[in-house]
């Protein structure tokens, strides 16, 4: 569904991708793990052409991404829920929510908030509160949501758990495989790596801009060298 091929980004001098190739297959979970600054918001951002890169490739179920903007992209049906708090702090969790479903029409819609509020039942009862009044779990799941709200087939997670109280984590982790039973396809980048090799169908370690490791997620689970460094000892 989605391919990556030799993909270089540069921020001024820095490199910060150096030939990211890896492909993402219709209805898996696949996720990306490594240490801060390896590069993988980048990979996401340069999916959905925040950020354009110098070289490579980015197919979406056959179609080059690089050449289009961001626009064309969300529409070609990628959601991406971003690191951090990146909801509008002055809109309702409702309003935020609307914002992720601008191309759907009415019915698809409501349906489609139904199924969101179903995965995060917090935001159906916080509807009304402005964003930026929420907790910081809360508003990662507005991000989540409005992320699903296009009904996209491919939906990109910048670490939906940072900075989660472990129950809350634990919600993330079963909307995400909640979605894939959807039919949606997840590309989820972690910090926590225990948790997201767990339920990755396949995963990619990144360092300093290159896939140094690749695998099963619960293969790679019990790699030394993944545990070494990501799993702790
Ligand atoms: P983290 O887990 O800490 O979020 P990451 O793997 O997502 O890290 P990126 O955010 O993709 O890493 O960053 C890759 C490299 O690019 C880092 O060295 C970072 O400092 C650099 N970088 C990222 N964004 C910018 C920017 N806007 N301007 C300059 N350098 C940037």
């Amino acid at each position: 569904m989605l391919e990556i091929m030799d993909l270089h980004v540069f921020y001024g001098g820095i490199h910060a991708l150096k030939g990211i190739r890896l492909a993402v297959g219709e209805g898996r979970i696949v996720t990306l793990i490594g240490s801060n600054g390896a590069g993988k918001s980048t990979t996401l951002r340069s999916i959905v052409g925040l950020v354009k890169p110098q070289a490579g490739s980015v197919r979406f179920r056959g179609e080059e991404l690089t050449r289009l903007s961001t626009h064309q992209i969300i529409q070609r049906g990628i959601g991406i829920s971003p690191e951090g708090r990146h909801v509008f702090a002055n809109l309702t969790v409702l309003e935020n929510l609307e914002l992720g479903a601008y191309n759907r029409t009415a019915a698809e819609f409501s349906g489609q908030l139904e199924r969101v509020y179903s995965l995060f039942p917090r935001l159906r009862e916080r509807c009304r509160q402005l964003a930026g009044t929420l907790s910081g779990g809360e508003q990662q799941m507005v991000a989540f949501g409005r992320a699903l709200m296009g009904r996209p087939k491919l939906v990109l997670l910048d670490e939906p758990s940072l900075g989660l109280a472990p129950l809350v984590v634990e919600e993330v982790f079963q909307a995400i495989e909640a979605v894939r039973k959807d039919g949606a396809t997840v590309l989820l980048v972690e910090q926590n790596a225990m948790a997201s090799l767990r339920i990755a169908d396949y995963a990619y370690v990144l360092e300093t801009g290159r896939v140094i490791l690749e695998g099963e997620g619960r293969v790679l689970l019990e790699d030394e060298k993944v545990i070494k460094a990501y799993l702790g000892e």
